[in-house]
């Protein structure tokens, strides 16, 4: 039994980008959330993440992209290299956005955006290490209004008219839907932040290199720092991966990046270690978001926990913050009064969120899945044809697919107060 309980209108589980961002988009149409997470801070694991422009619309639904834009510079060129005959194949960047601004992404701090979302945030609205156990549900007698009793490791309980899962690619509520499980692509990556202190004078460029079943890139963020990858297929006892930074390092320079240009090896040997980090790459089928449920009563999932996507199109991200906005419209639908949601009208608003983002997010998947299948592939004939081909046709309209989206605004003031 829990020891405590307190009331929220709304619980989200899990203080990542989704979680951060959905909290941010209810507080905007007046609902305040508790933010769950179990860890004692926020998680910057990963470094760094590159936001494409469909990502920049929904942080301008947000009123969070001014905070980030002004600091990093887009990159509107790309250059691939096969390591082994080493052609070299020019790619631009530069997309269009919905509103006809051309612009290409960006590569942003994962800190500097999740403390960007967090201090839009009430104080008090996250709770650090508070990890979900799991939520009961109950139909209100008098009101015939869902409620949900949400548990915590530390045994106080929450009671809430909403529960959102922001949780990750091992979600509990995502479990609790009945959604399967997310599924390993055989693929690792390693990622991390080189900094030069001097300077690192490289071009603005996104540099990929592609090996037998490998792939790794780097991307200037400023004039000092540079985020680098590697994605690799990896022998079963890999999934006891180091953590230990200084291994890492040596592992990519050594053995997996060995044959990769020296320019690589120049960006991995300044990598700062405190920001290197090993990722099994998992993604769910779309087809299981389509038979499982992504929203069940007042229940709903997003961002990593709705659609978890190997990052060969660099979207889960900008995904999570579209689910955000699009979440934040629907559930502005049910504002009873200030402060208040009709629990009874969440259900119907969280299907219509549902029924917006299926199909994006199943896209995006699939889009993502064939690239790093292509990507990542052998060293034979065809899939080298294969990548030559990709590169020069399909690459662009992939990127510029997922990039050329514009997940819309929040609800409008006069909207909310009139309680519609
Ligand atoms: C190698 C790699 C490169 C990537 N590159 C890009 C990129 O360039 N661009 C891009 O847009 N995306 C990229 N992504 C994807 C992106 O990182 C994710 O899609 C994004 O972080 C998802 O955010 P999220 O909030 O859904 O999940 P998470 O960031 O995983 O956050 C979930 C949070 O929930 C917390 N949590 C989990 N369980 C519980 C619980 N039971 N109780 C309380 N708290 C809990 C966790 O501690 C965590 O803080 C990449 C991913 C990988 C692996």
């Amino acid at each position: 039994m829990p020891n405590s309980a307190c009331e929220a209108e709304v619980v989200i589980v899990g203080a990542g980008i989704a979680g951060l961002a959905t909290a941010v988009a209810l507080h905007r149409i007046g609902i305040g959330a508790v933010v769950l997470e179990r860890s004692d801070g926020l998680r910057a694991t990963g470094a760094a993440l590159s936001l494409f422009p469909n990502a920049w619309l929904a942080l301008d639904a947000l009123g969070i992209s001014h905070k980030l834009n002004p600091i990093y510079v887009p990159l509107t060129e790309g250059s691939f290299t096969d390591v082994q005959s080493k052609r070299v194949q020019e790619v631009s960047l530069a997309a269009e956005n919905c509103k006809g601004e051309v612009s290409g992404p960006r590569v942003v701090h994962r800190k500097a955006l999740l403390e960007a979302l967090a201090e839009e945030l009430p104080a008090g609205s996250i709770r650090f290490s508070s990890r979900l156990t799991g939520f009961e549900t109950k139909v209100d007698p008098d009101s015939s209004e869902p409620q949900y009793t949400v548990m915590l490791d530390d045994g106080t309980a929450i009671n809430a008219k909403v529960v959102i899962g922001c949780d990750g690619v091992h979600s509990v509520v995502a479990r609790k839907l009945g959604l399967s499980s997310a599924i390993s692509s055989g693929r690792w990556a390693v990622r991390g932040l080189a900094v030069f202190a001097e300077g690192h004078g490289m071009a603005h460029t996104v540099h990929q290199f592609v090996d037998a079943g490998k792939r790794a890139g780097c991307a200037a963020m400023n004039d000092k720092e540079v985020y680098w990858f590697l994605t690799c297929k990896v022998p079963e006892n890999h999934k006891d991966a180091t953590t230990d930074p200084e291994t890492i390092k040596k592992q990519v320079i050594e053995d997996l990046a060995r044959d990769f240009p020296p320019i690589y090896h120049e960006v991995v040997d300044h990598a700062d270690l405190t920001t290197l980090s090993w990722a099994p790459l998992v993604f769910r089928y779309p087809w299981d978001m389509l038979f499982g449920k992504l929203a069940d009563g007042n229940v709903t999932v997003a961002g990593d926990a709705m659609h978890p996507m190997t990052p060969d199109l660099g979207q889960g991200g900008g995904l999570a913050l579209e689910d955000a906005v699009v979440l934040g419209r629907h559930i502005g639908f049910t504002v009873a009064a200030p402060g208040k949601l009709d629990g009874k009208k969440v259900g119907q608003a969280l299907r219509g969120y549902v029924r917006e983002r299926w199909w994006r997010a199943a896209a995006v998947i699939t889009g993502s899945y064939v690239s790093g299948w292509v990507q990542g592939g052998g060293t034979n004939w065809f899939t080298r044809l294969l990548r030559i081909v990709f590169y020069m046709f399909a690459f662009k309209k992939l990127v510029n697919y997922a990039s050329k989206y514009d997940c819309g605004e929040l609800s409008t003031r006069d909207f909310i107060s009139s309680g519609v």
